[in-house]
């Protein structure tokens, strides 16, 4: 196997790294986590993507989630281009924004009314101020591991980039502004039981990533997310779903309706932006109405709700009203998670691999993952070698092994083959 050549995105990086910090504006872009230099995208088109060099890759990235039909599906690309040629940002409603609203509401029963914002980050940000405003308490639980975007109080024990890279807790962020964020271990009932006996009336919500896919994919353990539902009824706690990557991902109506669980409020982002930049929050009408202009929660946004974004979110949504997309998702998915599981279980390599839906992970380790700490036991040098050794044969895996494979309706039989038989030579190598 001859490596491949990527003399121009050598090139590009130094240029980047000169005008941009570190290159990239997202840091798990700068392959911090295995090593080596970020190959530089020139276009994507179904499964694949080409860099600069000439280079294909099968693509297990999908833009970190968002693209579940691949890349430049047509039918998104026609509405979007028809949708620009009508002007792209008003400052004023459109009747986009109520069908996509109505799209979202449809699958996820438990959002009676939604906020469009421009990303994830915002989504989390919003929906927690508004939890803070409806029950007037400061307290926040969150978990070790998830990922909730770069909000301040929320960037504690923090997953993603913020694990890749070492820094959980980042600088620039005063104690003030965490000390109401309580971190607590994922899938432990009793953690949260503990706290909410002793300052239960004193917590404003609790945000979890009810499908955990920011430390690598970690599922609930059973009646995790159940538990929680009941203690946080119980105190009166607002329950946020933070469903960003799950929404639409892992079934059509996310994880609440894969474990039917009804949150109080959800945060979306990622698929409904159909590879725009989206956010949006929602639930229960007498929460969501506590924000500006109905109620005294001040939220707003300059692009928010743009025609173009909407549209491409739309088109989206509309194709995924098609349970096939989701049975197809699963058998592929379900294809490739076993394909790696085999190649590791045959050369011997200690591995525990978690797939729901179409997110999945093997993680290099011979414990099960089941939080945080746990995740973090992983050989991260052997991930790095794996990463690398994929994406020398054309497969481009996530550049962290606290991340998601994610696979598209795009993903062929034929790919989840070649991969497999990828896989099967690299990891002689492992
Ligand atoms: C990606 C992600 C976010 C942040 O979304 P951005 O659009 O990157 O700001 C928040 N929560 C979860 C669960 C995510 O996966």
């Amino acid at each position: 196997m001859s490596k491949i050549i990527t003399e121009k995105s050598k090139k590009a990086f130094l240029d980047a790294q000169s005008v941009i910090p570190g290159g990239v504006n997202s840091p798990v872009r700068a392959f911090g986590g295995v090593g080596g230099t970020p190959i530089f995208i020139k276009s994507g088109s179904g499964c694949c993507l080409t860099d600069i060099d000439g280079n294909r890759y099968v693509d297990y990235v999908g833009s970190w989630g968002p693209l579940i039909l691949g890349h430049a599906d047509p039918r998104i690309v026609k509405r979007v281009n028809e949708a620009v040629a009508n002007g792209t940002s008003y400052g004023a409603p459109t009747e986009l924004e109520i069908q996509l609203a109505k799209l979202v509401k449809e699958a996820m029963p438990s959002i009676e009314k939604i906020r469009m914002v421009n990303s994830g980050t915002e989504a989390t940000m919003s929906a927690i101020r508004l939890a803070r405003g409806h029950t007037k308490r400061d307290e926040v639980i969150k978990f070790e591991g998830c990922y909730h975007g770069h909000v301040d109080s929320l960037l504690v024990q923090a997953g993603s980039g913020a694990t890749t890279l070492g820094m959980p807790n980042s600088p620039g962020i005063p104690g003030d502004f965490v000390k109401h964020t309580i971190s607590l271990p994922y899938n432990n009932i009793d953690a949260v039981n503990e706290v909410c006996s002793r300052r239960g009336n004193e917590i404003a919500c609790i945000i979890v990533e009810a499908v955990a896919g920011n430390m690598g994919v970690v599922p609930p353990a059973k009646n995790y997310l159940a538990g929680l539902r009941e203690i946080t009824k119980k105190y009166g706690i607002v329950l946020i779903f933070d469903e960003v990557m799950t929404g639409f991902r892992v079934a059509h109506g996310g994880v609440q309706a894969l474990y039917n669980i009804t949150p109080d409020l959800t945060t979306l982002g990622k698929i409904i932006g159909g590879g725009l930049p989206v956010g949006a929050y929602g639930g229960k009408k007498e929460i969501m109405d506590g924000i500006s202009p109905v109620g005294p929660v001040y939220q707003a946004g300059t692009l928010s709700g743009n025609p173009v974004a909407m549209t491409a979110g739309i088109a989206t949504l509309e194709i995924l009203k098609d349970n096939a997309v989701y049975k197809g998702l699963e058998e592929r998915s379900k294809q490739l998670a076993a394909g790696m599981e085999k190649v590791c279980n045959d050369a011997n390599i200690p591995a525990y691999h978690t797939r729901v839906g179409s997110m999945l992970c093997t993680f290099f380790t011979s414990k099960p993952v089941v939080d945080y700490a746990t995740a973090k036991l992983c050989d991260t040098g052997r991930y790095a070698k794996f990463f690398h050794g994929m994406l020398e044969r054309g497969f481009y895996f996530a550049p962290s092994q606290f991340e998601a494979v994610f696979v598209s309706t795009v993903h062929g039989e034929k790919e989840i083959n070649d991969t497999i038989a990828a896989f099967g030579e690299v990891v002689k190598t492992l």
